[in-house]
């Protein structure tokens, strides 16, 4: 994503924080629109041989684009946890190979799976009077971060703009009504672009669209088309993005009742009860 074009209002005030020198040493980025894209940008910015913003061009801004940068670091979590050693693994690295900058980039992935013993060896980094260590946390979900990160690290949200990224759906060919949906159901073009060229999305999100139009004229027939849509959303990660899909095409018909369903439907899944009796139960 072209950060300037995704958030151009966010991408004006970091531009401006660069110039002047002014960046935070901790920041939480909330949201996944842009936000991976723009503590990229600013780690190139903090490196980059051109002072203000990064010039793309030179030697740093290239190594960096290539993930060879040793004083940039980025984490993301192993398996459901960031670990504890995983920071001081990186701590240490930092430690031995500071030749290219006294200033080190920390980027940190799905910040929310950050136990505290990972947390506070990160933050403490940068409590050191000559530190000169910025990191960027990203989180989509603020609620399950730790109090101590939303305490020390200056949030900035990330707020997701959904007529942009239908336009570029619609430019990798999606038709107007598949990009406006996916756009509705997903937080960037990564993830949308993702799901768009999977061989599952598609054909399952128009089984499930014809399943919203026959339920709205007969429960019943309804009822019997469930056995269609199993073989679609076999995974779990497919069937959570079933119910958000029927979420948002019964409220875009104003289906109340379809829609308490289906909220119902899901609650139950995520309670462990299998998919097709959680389905069939919005059609009784
Ligand atoms: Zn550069």
């Amino acid at each position: 994503m072209k950060i300037a074009e995704v958030q151009p209002r966010l991408f004006e005030h970091f531009q401006k924080l660069l110039k002047h020198q002014q960046l935070s040493h901790a920041y939480l980025f909330v949201g996944g629109f842009g936000n991976y894209d723009m503590a990229m940008w600013l780690a190139k910015g903090v490196f980059c041989e051109k002072m203000g913003a990064p010039c793309g061009n030179c030697r740093i801004c290239k190594l960096i684009d290539r993930n060879e940068f040793s004083e940039l670091q980025i984490i993301e979590p192993d398996g459901q946890m960031i670990r504890v050693d995983q920071v001081r693994e990186l701590l240490a690295n930092f430690a031995s190979t500071g030749f290219e900058s006294t200033k080190k980039v920390v980027i940190i992935k799905e910040a929310e799976k950050m136990g505290m013993n990972a947390a506070n060896a990160l933050l403490k980094t940068i409590e050191e009077p000559e530190s000169e260590v910025y990191i960027f946390l990203l989180a989509e979900n603020e609620s399950l971060l730790l109090p101590t990160i939303q305490s020390r690290a200056q949030k900035v949200v990330f707020p997701k703009d959904e007529i942009y990224l239908s336009n570029f759906l619609q430019q990798m060919g999606l038709l107007k009504t598949e990009a406006d949906l996916l756009a509705a159901i997903t937080n960037s073009t990564d993830e949308a672009k993702a799901l768009a060229e999977s061989s599952w999305y598609l054909p399952a999100s128009k089984v499930l669209a014809n399943f919203v139009e026959v339920i709205q004229s007969s429960n019943e027939l309804a009822f019997l088309k469930v056995i269609e849509l199993l073989p679609h959303f076999e995974g779990k990660k497919e069937q959570s993005v079933a119910f958000e899909i029927l979420l948002i095409l019964f409220n875009q018909v104003q289906a109340t009742n379809f829609t308490i369903k289906t909220f119902k439907a899901e609650k139950m899944w995520r309670a462990n009860v299998r998919f097709q009796s959680c389905l069939e139960s919005i059609c009784l």
